[in-house]
């Protein structure tokens, strides 16, 4: 039989979790990027609109004649202009929207041809200038929508991108979903394995004993096969405790635990029924087969240093199972054994008759 050990979960949900942290840094990114972008398409297609209106304004008041309003307006316009296309907004935006940046610094081209008329025609007005002006500013007119036309498709087109942090946000929700899986399901089984198995040595423990006595017994009666059991103990175990600590103690129970389970036959069954007592089943195993494998057994421990530089010995009770036996009464049977061999001088094997 082998000893089972129970793996720890770390590689599977590490990967998880780093999958997880990944997408949540990589869309955090994303999303704050994105969210600083479409500031700036908010911001350009507000401005834009505003020089429009203040440009179609200026004109008209100084084609009606109105110096003051119109001059101050215009240098109300180059404030804006200044303002707009120096801010860090604008300056620090890359992209596709560069497009719309270079749409701002035509605006701004265009509006400085129509200020120079403006200024001309309120010192001296003349009709040639009029067709002039009124050109300037359709050209005006003009490029400041196509603006605000290429800002808007290029929110449209950030907007577009949220559908990508939807699908991350998916597969985050999944990975989410399969981490809490997979606890649960280690958990579940951790709690299964602690259920069966001695902590310590890792060997069944004393409710599995009762367990698979019971079903080995009822297969031993079901098909007429035999069926014995070898209960040891280890011999004045008080004393290593006493000599060498309880660290030494145990340390022995995992050596001899170890040592047992490599000597029996994969089908027999190695228990840690309690203290320093253990019990080996053996299904299809005569009495005498048992007697063999007991004296293995107890040969190869007197044979072992367990590192506390003495001897240590066990004594072992062998008994074999017949119709009409309760398992109980297999287990007394090989317990009387052991007080036998514990009462004929320890490190032997008894033989319940
Ligand atoms: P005997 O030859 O008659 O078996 O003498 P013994 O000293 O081995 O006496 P007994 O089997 O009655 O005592 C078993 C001792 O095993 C008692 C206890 O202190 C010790 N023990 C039980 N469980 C553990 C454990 O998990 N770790 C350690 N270190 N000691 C244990
Ligand atoms: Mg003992």
């Amino acid at each position: 039989m082998k000893i089972v050990k129970f793996k720890n979960p770390s590689t599977h949900l590490i990967v998880l979790s780093f999958i997880m942290l990944t997408l949540g840094f990589v869309m955090a990114y994303y999303v704050n990027s994105t969210v600083n972008n479409l500031k700036f398409d908010a911001l350009i297609i507000n401005e834009t609109g505003t020089l429009r209106g203040s440009i179609q304004r200026a004109t008209k008041l100084a084609l009606l004649n109105s110096p003051e309003l119109a001059g101050q307006l215009i240098t109300d316009i180059n404030r804006q202009f200044d303002h707009f296309v120096s801010s860090d907004d604008c300056n620090n935006h890359e992209g596709a929207e560069d497009i719309v940046f270079r749409g701002v610094i035509e605006l701004r081209r265009e509006w400085n041809s129509l200020e120079n008329l403006l200024n001309e025609f309120l010192v001296v007005p003349s009709d040639e200038i009029i067709m002039g002006i009124i050109l300037e500013s359709e050209h005006c007119w003009e490029t400041a929508d196509s603006i605000v036309l290429n800002a808007q498709f290029a929110t449209e087109g950030k907007v577009g991108e949220f559908e990508l942090f939807y699908k991350i946000l998916v597969i985050n929700a999944i990975t989410a979903v399969l981490i809490i899986l997979y606890i649960v399901l280690y958990v579940r089984k951790k709690l299964e394995f602690e259920a069966f198995h001695d902590p310590l040595t890792g060997l069944l423990n004393r409710r599995s004993y009762g367990e698979v006595i019971q079903s080995e017994v009822a297969r031993s009666v079901r098909y007429n096969s035999r069926l014995s059991l070898i209960i040891f103990d280890i011999d004045n175990f008080k004393l290593v405790n006493d000599n060498h600590g309880h660290g030494v103690g145990d340390r022995l129970f995992i050596d001899l635990a170890r040592e047992v389970s490599q000597s029996v036959r994969e089908s027999d069954f190695v228990f840690r029924v309690g203290g320093d007592e253990f019990a080996i089943l053996c299904p299809e195993t005569s009495a005498d087969g048992a007697f063999k494998l007991a004296e293995k057994i107890r040969k190869k421990t007197e044979g072992y240093s367990f590192g506390t530089g003495e001897t240590e010995t066990i004594s072992l009770g062998v008994a074999e199972f017949h119709k009409g036996l309760t398992k109980k009464q297999l287990d007394k049977l090989a317990d009387q054994a052991l007080y036998k061999a514990k009462n004929n001088g320890r490190n032997r094997t008894e033989i319940s008759t």
